[in-house]
């Protein structure tokens, strides 16, 4: 029959697309569902930048008696002169200056055909300090940021890392460990110091997927703050770092930008013009995030020679500005016998003699946590909290401001570089000299 032959058809048809309708559906119902966290996450970030706000509101300048001033700056930083980075001069100096940066030090990768430390970024631009310096790879397989840069980087990547830092401290320059983690032969050599946290490292460890979706719904309102999401404390670096110290002598830490400006997308005509860029990792960001804090006596002003002597003597701090300003953080010890070093600072050796107060200050009231050793020992709020040592050992302090909200909450705002308290028996004074780096060039 017609009418019958005709309605199966029409009543199979009626059924896909009833079906196709479902599977519609469900399909948005499950991209509704997936976008619950993401928008969750953009929620969190607006009550960690409305906290943050606040904090800014309660910050105390520091002390006048402070003897040192904090100077903010950042280490480890890539041009297109070395290629992986599409990074300009001018946007770098622009960077530096909208940040308030005292200093960057450059460390480009090294080319065969010119010497990219010569013709790097030094010296005073737009009242900002850039040192000229290089990130080279040894023959063991360590990677290195010499400071300042070695005028032949090409040919040191067929050189042992232990012949490279003493040609650079032979020349009066500093060489330090970045990427901690992936050498393990580092701790036994003479480097100057060692990078604790790097950016560009932390970043990598996003999950695309997650980044993709974090990007629609935070970017726009929240650029900078979505470091936040993926931060994490440096635990096996700083585990590494504390073995170091522990056992024999001063490594100073430092935290890397590894700053390239080279992770986005960008669509280009033909003619070149660009139609949509977005950069992930521009540098005015990356110079917001993360920072090493120099401390210089107040009786000196910043020049490269300051700079380099306070790097040297581990005279600076780590900090995760971006969510404060840490600046007039300090780390101090005080015993009967610091004649040399009435107030003996972060990177001092001190003989350790009955009690010694370690007293840590910060602008902010934050948490501080006392590592001896790389053990934590002791803890304290406040904005000025003072520790007993009655024993030898490397003290490191960092500092947590637990009124952060997550995804910030339980993150390190500070570490510090250590006291180093030695038996007074195996001290001398000679111990704690330091030569200041040398100019170079
Ligand atoms: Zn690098």
């Amino acid at each position: 029959m017609p009418g019958k032959d005709a309605g199966e058809p029409q009543a199979g048809c009626l059924r896909s697309s009833n079906m196709k309708r479902k599977i519609l559906i469900v399909i948005l119902g499950l991209i509704v569902l997936s976008q619950i966290p993401f928008a969750y996450r953009r929620y969190r970030l607006r009550r960690l930048r409305n906290a943050i706000q606040q904090l800014a509101a309660q910050r105390v300048p520091p002390a006048a008696e402070n003897e040192y001033t904090d100077y903010k700056g950042v280490i480890h930083v890539h041009s297109s002169l070395g290629g992986h980075s599409t990074g300009t001069f001018a946007e770098l100096i622009a960077a530096a200056k909208a940040n308030q940066l005292d200093f960057v030090i450059m460390t480009e990768h090294p080319q065969a055909e010119f010497d990219t430390a010569a013709m790097t970024l030094n010296g005073t631009h737009a009242g900002v300090l850039f040192i000229n310096g290089n990130e080279v790879a040894s023959a063991d397989g360590d990677r290195l940021l010499l400071i300042p840069g070695n005028t032949d980087p090409a040919f040191l990547n067929a050189r042992k890392t232990q012949d490279i830092i003493k040609e650079q401290k032979a020349d009066g320059g500093l060489a330090f460990i970045t990427y901690p983690a992936e050498s393990r032969n580092w701790q036994s050599t003479a480097a100057s110091g060692v990078e604790v946290y790097n950016l560009f490292t932390n970043a990598r460890q996003i999950n695309p997927v997650v980044m993709f979706f974090d990007g629609l719904w935070s970017y726009r309102s929240y650029p900078d703050l979505m470091f936040a999401n993926f931060f994490t404390r440096p635990n096996e670096n700083l585990k590494l770092w504390d073995e170091a110290i522990t056992s024999h002598r001063t490594f100073v830490a430092i935290a890397g930008n590894d700053a390239h400006s080279n992770v986005g997308l960008s669509l280009n005509d033909a003619s070149g013009q660009q139609w949509l860029g977005v950069k992930l990792d521009p540098y005015e960001r990356s110079f917001r995030v993360v920072r090493t804090h120099m401390l210089i006596k107040k009786t000196e002003t910043l020049t490269r020679e300051t700079l380099l002597a306070a790097l040297s003597q581990g005279h600076c701090y780590v900090s995760f500005d971006i969510f404060a300003d840490p600046s007039g953080f300090s780390f101090d010890a005080e015993n009967l016998v610091t004649v040399e070093y009435p107030h003996a600072t972060m990177g001092d050796w001190l003989p350790s003699f009955g009690q010694t107060r370690l007293v840590a200050k910060a602008p902010l009231n934050c948490r501080f946590v006392l590592y001896r050793d790389g053990i934590e020992i002791d803890q304290k709020a406040g904005t000025a909290v003072e520790f007993l040592a009655t024993r030898p050992g490397r003290y490191r302090v960092e500092a947590y401001l637990d009124m952060l909200p997550s995804p910030a909450s339980g993150k390190p705002w500070i570490i510090s570089n250590p006291i180093y308290l030695e038996p007074i028996l195996t001290w001398t004074p000679a111990k704690s000299a330091r030569n200041p780096s040398k100019q170079a060039s």
